[in-house]
């Protein structure tokens, strides 16, 4: 570390950020120096290099470390990350990184704040800290470099945005792409309008869970709540499942769900309820309805620890409901994608509605996100997405 570089000093025994990337604001002696948004050097409090990372003032989690090397993050060390982000995405694959994939997931890829997603011939790249978002010209170009033949969107969440103090980004870096692409997921046909729709196209941390349900299907009913754009259903209608119901209350993914209906074929065999989850599981409960499969995937019910009791009233009424429209032999595929709710309480909140349901279930799999979003053992929050497919006896 060179020595008049200004530094972020630790408090004594505030020292976690030596394995886990995180610094809060209360976990700073002096920071005085640092210009927001700007490379930092983290130290202990016997003025030690700890790691590298990038400063902000402005939220509560402060600085996030990129690297415990002490090396500069310039282009080249863009550009390693990079490589090894791709190459893992890549092992496994014969014919090299997949087309469709997460190919950085943030602290995962040891690059906090910034994810790229790969839909066929465009990346879709996203800050989310202002240090990030100020060295993205370093991130681009060294994308450029190791995805060659790639167009890069840029496409920054506007409440991460917001938080960090930066305007969000929205547009096409350099070479344009095209503005509609179609991508194959496991034999599944998807469209995706580039700049538009939830995360940054597609919910692509279900691509492993669609699969699954696509292969239990056949001859079934199905249920898909919260169904986005049809993934879960497209999957089991093309793994041969009679019908599926998608319940969906956003007017332009019901538009992407009836165009991937389409696209798959499958259109006869589906119908889309514009409604709310809450209300239109009761209605197939009076209406008497039965399914073989039902995916329960909701939006983050607690996006902060002050909101997890209605959270966990929410799922666990969810649930509840669901495991009454289920057949018996049926399986339910219910997940949670809060931060703030851990494996074990979900388990319990899901013990606890099929008590109130009197069913019997059998764990089949405890399921999680795709493995192109890795979890790191160090860093528990990598893990968020939790799922349980459930068998009714
Ligand atoms: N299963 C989807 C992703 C679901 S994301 C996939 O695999 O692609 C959650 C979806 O639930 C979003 O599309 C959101 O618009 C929708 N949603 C949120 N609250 C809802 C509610 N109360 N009723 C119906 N849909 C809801």
């Amino acid at each position: 570390m060179k020595r008049g570089q200004p530094a972020l000093r630790l408090k004594r025994g505030h020292e976690a950020a030596r394995t886990h990337p995180w610094i809060f604001k209360g976990d700073v002696a002096d920071a005085s120096d640092v210009e927001p948004g700007s490379a930092v050097a983290v130290v202990d409090a016997g003025g030690r290099f700890v790691g590298r990372g990038f400063y902000n003032p402005k939220p509560a989690l402060c600085c996030r470390i990129l690297t415990w090397t002490d090396e500069p993050l310039d282009a080249a060390f863009f550009q390693r990350r990079l490589e090894a982000a791709v190459g893992l995405r890549a092992r496994g694959h014969p014919q090299g990184a997949p087309t469709l994939c997460r190919l950085v997931w943030s602290e995962a890829d040891g690059l906090p704040g910034l994810v790229v997603d790969r839909y066929g011939p465009v990346l879709i790249t996203q800050c989310l800290t202002l240090g990030m978002a100020r060295a993205r010209p370093l991130v681009t170009a060294a994308l450029v470099r190791v995805v060659p033949d790639a167009s890069v969107f840029d496409m920054d969440e506007p409440h991460a945005a917001q938080l960090e103090g930066f305007s969000a980004a929205l547009g096409w870096a350099g070479r344009a792409g095209p503005r509609t692409v179609r991508v194959t997921e496991i034999g599944a046909t998807f469209e995706v309008t580039i700049g538009a729709g939830h995360k940054t196209g597609l919910y692509l941390d279900q691509r492993e869970n669609r699969e699954r349900v696509g292969a239990l299907a056949r001859d079934r009913d199905v249920l898909d709540a919260f169904s986005y754009t049809a993934g879960f259903a497209c999957h089991a209608l093309r793994g041969g499942a009679r019908r599926a119901v998608c319940i969906e209350s956003s007017p332009e993914a019901i538009a992407g769900a009836r165009r991937n209906l389409e696209l798959n074929g499958v259109t006869a065999q589906a119908e889309i309820r514009a409604a709310n989850v809450f209300e239109e599981l009761r209605r197939l409960e009076r209406d008497g309805a039965r399914f073989g499969a039902i995916v329960l995937d909701p939006p983050p019910f607690a996006r902060s620890r002050s909101a997890l009791d209605a959270a966990a009233r929410g799922y666990k009424e969810i649930n509840l409901r669901a495991l009454r429209l289920l057949e018996r032999g049926g399986s339910l595929f219910t997940f949670s994608c809060s931060h703030h709710v851990s494996d074990t309480m979900f388990g319990e909140i899901c013990r606890d509605a099929a008590a109130d349901a009197g069913a019997r279930l059998r764990v089949v799999e405890r399921l999680g996100q795709a493995s192109d979003h890795p979890v790191l053992l160090s860093i528990p929050e990598t893990r968020y997405l939790k799922g349980l497919q459930l068998e009714a006896l």
